[in-house]
């Protein structure tokens, strides 16, 4: 039987790399596109080698076009964290609109299944909690997070355009906060930060006085959710994420028991319209799909840790972002 073709854009990022080895091992034939705005290459380099992955580099918010068929296309690429997507707002609203209206475009010239990443970002500063996926969200759309919050607004109305209009096949599945090996060091989000300064030796800089929640997904358990709804027949937004809610404070103390550093945490002017509280309403992905987390905090910070340990010490030296 032929292979299923799929294409992964943002495939040289933390998400879009760990899919793109999900699909390997499953022998589809794997489509990577990524312009490498804040990916790397290094991320997908032992992909290379085989004949069932390809990779283009290209900007998906320009006109796309892959020859031969398609069966899926999962939309990965967009900036990420908040120094990221502050640093280049523009094209991150162009990648979450243009970006997401080309794709569709080819999902609908193609007859593939389109699935787009979403966010917990699209609750914004929730006042409710957890998130259910009936609540629409607090998000002001011309504060700094607007840029992204908004975008990923925006591409799940147009997405639901595509699927009530044309009858395309969609998903949409909103993340909440995933990490795990490949996150860049210097990427600005909290994991990243506070390992890569345990490292180095230097305070851990906790933003506000550490009362703001969030609740911390192993990667390996949202591909597994990714890959369950992509395959599911559900076509309304899906929240996949570990309900396993902490404070940025405790989340700091964690990380100061794990490195054994002799560190303590600073604490720095919190960001304007950093959410106060986030956690995942996960009964529909329990109900729907039968997914739910099964990698604790401790497990994933532990080999998320030896991942950061092992990178070459230039790299976790170097600070800017
Ligand atoms: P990442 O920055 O590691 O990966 C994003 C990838 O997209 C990068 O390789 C980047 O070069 C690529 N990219 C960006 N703009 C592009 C463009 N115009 N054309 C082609 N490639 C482009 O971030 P990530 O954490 O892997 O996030 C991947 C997706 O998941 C994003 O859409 C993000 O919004 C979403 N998401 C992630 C999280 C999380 O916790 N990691 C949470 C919610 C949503
Ligand atoms: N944060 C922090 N110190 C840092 C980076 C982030 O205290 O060095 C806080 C940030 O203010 C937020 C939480 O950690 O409350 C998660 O931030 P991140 O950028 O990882 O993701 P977000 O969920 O805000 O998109």
């Amino acid at each position: 039987m032929a292979r299923k073709r799929i294409l992964i854009t943002g495939a040289a990022g933390f998400l879009g790399s760990h899919l793109c080895d999900r699909f390997i091992a499953e022998d589809y034939h794997v489509i990577g596109m990524d312009n490498l705005i804040t990916g790397d290459l290094r991320n997908i380099e032992h992909l290379f080698k085989l004949e069932n992955f390809e990779f283009y580099n290209h900007d998906v918010s320009k006109f796309v076009y892959v020859p031969g068929e398609l069966n899926y296309i999962l939309h990965f690429a967009s900036p990420a964290s908040p120094i990221d997507y502050l640093k280049i707002p523009i094209q991150t609203l162009k990648v979450g609109s243009l970006g997401t209206h080309n794709l569709l475009g080819l999902a609908r010239s193609k007859n593939a299944r389109m699935l787009i990443a979403s966010t917990s970002e699209v609750y914004g500063d929730p006042s409710v909690n957890p998130q259910p996926e009936e609540y629409w969200g607090n998000v002001n759309p011309v504060g700094p997070r607007g840029v992204y919050d908004e975008a990923k607004r925006f591409q799940e109305a147009i997405t639901m355009a595509y699927h009530t209009f044309h009858g395309l096949e969609t998903r949409i599945v909103r993340i909440f906060n995933t990490y795990g090996p490949r996150m860049r060091l210097n990427d600005g989000r909290v994991l990243p930060a506070f390992i890569g300064q345990a490292l180095r030796g230097e305070s851990l800089t906790m933003f506000g006085d550490g009362s703001q929640t969030r609740s911390f997904c192993y990667v390996d358990d949202l591909v597994e959710g990714i890959h369950r709804l992509l395959h599911s027949d559900y076509a309304q937004p899906m929240n996949i994420g570990n309900p396993d809610e902490i404070t940025i404070r405790q989340f700091g103390e964690e990380i100061i028991k794990l490195t054994g550093t002799d560190q303590q945490l600073i604490s720095l002017p919190l960001p304007t319209d950093d959410p106060k509280q986030r956690r995942p309403d996960i009964t529909k992905a329990k109900a729907i799909l039968g997914w739910e987390p099964k990698v604790s905090r401790s497990e994933g910070l532990k080999r998320t840790y030896e991942y950061f340990k092992s990178l070459p010490e230039k790299e976790i030296q170097h600070k800017d972002f």
